[in-house]
């Protein structure tokens, strides 16, 4: 209806490989994953759908079932049908992982007995071998959602080659799989344009929102024209979706990524904010793990170095509001909320982050100069 519109799709669709050509413009990341839900279910005529525990994709009743943290989730029936949760491949907090697993500048402090490849990884893909031996019908499962790095989880980057595995995987079973780039899209993790990409892998589906529209509300599913027209099937609206306002939005970010090279000021500024992060964590015991990439960064609190025990909540609060009283706002995430989770924008400075080290820096001297305190982690809390 209007020609805003098609010179946004274009422009966004001209940013992916292969066939993903078609989009679908919504308002929010809940509604772009929701749409993908039915689209997936719709193109392949079946039902069930795979996400990671710890994973976010929204808050709406069909995605609130997608997430999986009990911090996000309301004591609803029917929340879970047709999902189902495998276990999430963290290097740093799950069964296995090494010093060699993720794709970051930065590594965990774990052993690695890995000669090539990646022992973990290979742990983790048989894990999710056996949830389709058990927990599914064979040969007839709808999708796969992942973040290619876990936001609100707390900044989870997975083993190098799992998601390409897994999406090979989803495929020979009837299914497809669907990146949730809401976070790791448009440039944030600096070496690519999307997360995926670092995966080595191509998705069926890519749904986006947040950087999309640098705070305005837009969002969007990119998939195949063979996907798209599973929709044909009833009609499908959506008045705000792709407003010729949200669509000009839309393409002013495009421009400035462009034009300002956000994305190689992402790597650059993030490689050197993680570089610093690394340096914090030697001489801080509570710094447990630094991870990320880009400026798409996690710092990991610890109470306990060796287990890895998340830092008690009160702790973290402490530490996190004399951030804020030294003029620094810090994320929090991860479901004990002991990661701070860095999404800074992608136009910041080498001198912002010279100031976000220095302010961490005091902050955790604050901190120890407090001594030891036996609070208890308390969910309540947060
Ligand atoms: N996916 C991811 C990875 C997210 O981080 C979020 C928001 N935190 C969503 C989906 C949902 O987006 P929205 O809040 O716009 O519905």
């Amino acid at each position: 209806m209007h020609p805003k519109i098609h010179e946004y799709a274009e422009r966004l669709v001209a940013k992916f490989p292969g066939k993903l050509k078609s989009v679908c413009f919504v308002n929010s990341g809940s509604e772009a994953n929701d749409l993908a839900m039915l689209m997936a279910r719709l193109h392949t005529g079946n039902q069930d759908i795979l996400s990671f525990r710890n994973a976010y994709h929204g808050m709406s009743p069909y995605t609130m079932g997608l997430t999986a943290h009990s911090t996000w989730r309301f004591p609803l029936p029917g929340v879970n049908n047709g999902l189902v949760h495998v276990m999430n491949p963290d290097p740093y907090q799950g069964i296995w992982g090494g010093s060699a697993c993720r794709d970051s500048p930065v590594q965990t402090t774990r052993d690695c007995q890995c000669r090539e490849g990646c022992q973990a990884g290979d742990a983790y893909y048989n894990e999710l071998e056996e949830t389709f031996k058990y927990s599914l019908p064979r040969g007839k499962v709808a999708a796969m959602f992942a973040e290619s790095i876990q936001g609100v989880g707390g900044t989870v980057q997975f083993p190098k080659g799992y998601l390409k595995r897994a999406a090979a995987l989803v495929r020979a079973n009837g299914g497809i799989f669907v990146a949730d780039e809401v976070q790791t899209g448009f440039g944030r993790t600096g070496d690519h344009f999307w997360g995926f990409e670092g995966h080595d892998y191509v998705p069926d589906i890519v749904t986006m929102a947040k950087g999309i529209g640098n705070g305005f509300p837009l969002a969007a599913v990119v998939t195949t024209p063979e996907i798209a027209a599973s929709l044909g099937q009833a009609l499908h609206f959506n008045t705000y979706g792709g407003n010729p306002m949200a669509s000009a939005v839309g393409i002013a970010v495009l421009d400035v990524i462009e034009e300002e090279q956000l994305q190689r000021n992402s790597l650059e500024v993030g490689t050197y904010f993680l570089k610093g992060l690394a340096e914090l964590q030697q001489r801080f015991e509570i710094v447990g793990d630094v991870r990320g990439k880009g400026l798409m960064i996690g710092v990991e609190l610890v109470g306990n170095r060796e287990k890895r025990t998340p830092l008690a909540t009160p702790h973290v609060l402490e530490i996190w509001e004399k951030c804020k009283d030294l003029g620094v706002l810090f994320g929090r995430g991860g479901l004990h909320g002991n990661v701070l989770s860095l999404r800074p924008p992608l136009c910041l400075s080498i001198g912002d982050v010279e100031f976000a080290l220095e302010t961490l820096e005091a902050a955790f001297k604050f901190h120890m100069s407090k001594g030891p305190r036996s609070w208890r982690n308390s969910h309540m809390m947060r």
